[in-house]
């Protein structure tokens, strides 16, 4: 006798949903993924990373930028851009991870930043988010220092720098202003007020855009992201997490990228293709990424 087929419950269906990955976008050629987690995404060994990548490539998004988190994953960054051309690393110790920056780390990322691979510091920064939700998020002093040495290391190696701020606008542009700002400062999934943003484009930095400026309730944000000259707007997923409406809860991943671009040129009153264009010369530009 077969089992009668199993009723899935409008909860099971929903949980489905979630777990399942966005459809592919309509291709929007030249684009460039500049903050992702390749390794989060699912991305272990050289084989995954190509998919990835290949994925990414058949809609449009040429080249990303694999960030790190820890010491271990700013090891396996450099690898996986090693293992493909289309990727390119940051390396650095996330706020929350302040703690770990030891002589040991400070030793071994100054030798990943020579890296020709590595095309940015970070991501770095303040996050004052979960210092009240964690027990392993580094105090607001440490991320603070940790924050000033990265600020060195970029400057000394001359890469871009890129921010991650959770919560902590005014002590972050604080600590910019008086350590001194590299060249470039890019910030990584801009969540800022029009009025922040301002202060940043007036200040020459660079905001990146994730998925998030695609929400529904995201207004505030997309007005920062129309105010943004052209030479200071990026496109990022910061994959896995953010996907872009109407997938918001999905997973994702850089080939998710033309839907934030095409929100973007909406927003900006401009054609995909001349956003599309925009986006990813910046991006090659800004991380000094060969053409490809
Ligand atoms: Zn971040
Ligand atoms: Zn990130």
């Amino acid at each position: 006798m077969t089992e009668p087929a199993k009723e899935l419950t409008a909860k099971e269906i929903k949980k489905r949903k979630r777990r399942q990955p966005p459809p592919d976008p309509t291709p929007l050629p030249g684009l460039v993924d500049a903050h992702t987690h390749l390794a989060a995404c699912g991305g272990r060994s050289e084989e995954d990373v190509r998919a990835i990548l290949d994925h990414a490539e058949s809609v449009g998004v040429e080249q990303v930028v694999t960030v790190a988190d820890d010491m271990v994953d700013a090891r396996w960054a450099v690898a996986a851009a090693h293992w493909d051309q289309r990727a390119f690393a940051a390396v650095g110790l996330h706020p929350t991870h302040a703690a770990d920056l030891d002589d040991a780390a400070k030793a071994e990322l100054e030798e990943m930043a020579a890296d020709p691979r590595v095309v940015a510091i970070g991501e770095t920064g303040l996050d004052y988010y979960w210092t009240t939700r964690s027990d392993d998020c580094a105090d607001p002093s440490v991320q603070r220092e940790a924050f000033a040495w990265h600020i060195d290391l970029a400057k000394r190696s001359g890469k871009p720098l890129m921010i991650h701020n959770r919560e902590a606008d005014r002590d972050l542009l604080d600590v910019l202003a008086a350590e001194g700002a590299p060249a470039t400062v890019i910030m990584h999934c801009f969540s800022g007020t029009p009025e922040i943003a301002r202060e940043c484009v007036d200040l020459g930095y660079v905001l990146s855009f994730s998925g998030t400026v695609t929400f529904n309730n995201s207004t505030e944000l997309r007005e920062a992201a129309h105010l943004t000259p052209d030479e200071l707007i990026l496109v990022e997923t910061d994959a896995p997490f953010l996907t872009p409406h109407p997938y918001r809860g999905q997973p994702n991943q850089s080939y998710c990228i033309p839907y934030t671009a095409r929100a973007l040129a909406q927003v900006r009153g401009v054609s995909d293709e001349q956003m599309a264009d925009t986006l990813g010369s910046n991006a090659r530009k800004l991380y000094s990424l060969p053409l490809r």
